[in-house]
């Protein structure tokens, strides 16, 4: 069977890591697509997903070996979670969401703390959530209020965290405050700390699930920490480092949404486009005619564009490359403004059916509007690029143009 976008990706892939992609195609086949639907008429955790991914070792892809992990490159991790985002955002949420929580456990827990959770998360007998987001610190995660108070033991953590998702199913909390001591008055240098708290930490509220408008079966729901107590041992890393370590693990999740809204992007271009074929209007075929086909071939063009830019982006994070988090930045702010345009328009080709809930291009078209606002908006990607791109340019370093004539711009033209 053919696909209608390129396979020219699969290039870059090793024979295990095509057979994980093989895995993951039928299981979207077979199951996660069929099921998708129904997944999505109810915004609760969607458990039977969730068992699927992890038995088929597809969670695994987010830890490393040591722990029961393949610890797959994000060059196959996006290619993935493009397969599972072609049918199903929550599915492809359950494995971005997975490494999100992990990856700060994997980066900064003590070697024993590791070993309670890391196994055991990768089994899915338990899970974690990231708790950045306050009602006060959003895009602005600087302004984080959540205090770590120290105390002789640890810490005594104080503060609302909300938008987490999964907090009502999470065992365990990655929860980023800023570290003060006893008493104390905040201040904006005070550091940043990372935590783990466990769900049954006395003091500690996760509330109901939230309504929101698309991502049915992961839903959201707010915590409270009224003077929860903490033993250092579970601090990630050093005092000052939790805002790097959340970067760290936001880096990797931002290629997850890139790869996410691309995936969905492609699932609503093949089902407009087969709407296109089967439908006639004005005597010949809705695909016959030529602003139809230009509508399909600017989608089809730019989701191929982008899929490139979050390829390549991927590498550079395998690789290691210093400007890693920038391309990130740049591949997710562009699949997902591209993803909701293309969803937009896939949705207006298939007129009023497109409309209906029975359709899937009505759920693709609500769930297309979290990757531009979920880690890190398409705004604040925006201005991290725009911002990298003057200290660049103005750097001694930077070569200049070569029609350039030697001066200074201002005085000497
Ligand atoms: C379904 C869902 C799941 C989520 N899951 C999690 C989770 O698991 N963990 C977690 O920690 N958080 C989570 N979040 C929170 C999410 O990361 C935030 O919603 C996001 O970072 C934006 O923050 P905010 O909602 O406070 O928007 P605000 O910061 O209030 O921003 C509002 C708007 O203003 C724009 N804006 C902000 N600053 C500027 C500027 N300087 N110039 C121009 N425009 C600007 C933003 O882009 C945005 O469009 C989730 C949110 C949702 C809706």
């Amino acid at each position: 069977m053919t696909r209608l976008f390129s396979e020219r990706f699969l290039h870059a892939l090793e024979a295990d890591e095509l057979a994980l992609l093989e895995t993951t195609r039928s299981l979207c086949r077979e199951t996660i697509g069929p099921n998708a639907q129904a997944v999505a008429r109810e915004d609760v955790f969607a458990a039977d997903t969730f068992a699927l991914l992890v038995e088929h070792r597809i969670i695994a892809t987010a830890f490393p070996r040591r722990f029961g992990g393949s610890e797959a490159r994000q060059r196959l991790r996006i290619r993935l979670i493009e397969e599972l985002g072609r049918v199903c955002s929550a599915a492809a949420s359950l494995v971005t969401g997975a490494d999100l929580s992990c990856r700060a456990i994997v980066a900064g827990a003590s070697d024993a703390v590791q070993d309670q959770l890391l196994p055991a998360l990768c089994e899915g007998r338990i899970q974690a959530a990231f708790a950045l987001t306050e009602p006060g610190a959003g895009s602005d995660v600087r302004a984080l209020a959540t205090r770590a108070e120290r105390t002789r033991e640890g810490y005594r953590v104080s503060g609302r965290k909300k938008f987490i998702t999964r907090a009502n199913v999470a065992d365990w909390y990655v929860v980023v405050a800023r570290c003060v001591d006893e008493g104390a008055s905040a201040s904006e240098d005070d550091p940043f700390v990372a935590l783990l708290i466990s769900r049954d930490a006395p003091g500690l509220t996760a509330g109901p699930a939230v309504d929101k408008l698309g991502w049915f079966g992961v839903p959201i729901a707010e915590l409270a920490f009224d003077r929860v107590a903490v033993d250092a041992r579970w601090r990630l890393g050093a005092e000052g480092e939790g805002f790097a370590l959340a970067q760290d693990a936001l880096v990797r999740a931002r290629l997850g949404h890139a790869s996410m809204a691309l995936g969905r992007a492609m699932g609503a271009v093949e089902i407009a486009a087969a709407y296109c074929c089967e439908r006639d209007v004005f005597g010949k075929a809705l695909g016959a005619h030529q602003g139809v086909q230009w509508m399909l071939a600017d989608a089809i063009t730019q989701i191929e564009a982008s899929r490139a830019l979050v390829d390549a982006a991927a590498a550079s994070y395998d690789r290691g490359d210093a400007d890693a988090a920038v391309q990130a930045s740049m591949a997710k702010m562009h699949a997902t403004d591209l993803g909701m345009k293309v969803c937009t328009d896939a949705l207006q080709l298939t007129g009023g059916r497109g409309y209906l809930k029975a359709f899937p291009l009505e759920r693709f078209f609500r769930d297309a509007k979290l990757n531009q606002i979920g880690e890190g908006s398409s705004e604040v990607h925006r201005t991290v690029i725009g911002r990298d791109a003057v200290r660049r340019a103005g750097e001694a370093s930077i070569e200049r143009h070569p029609c350039l004539a030697p001066g200074k711009l201002t005085t000497d033209y």
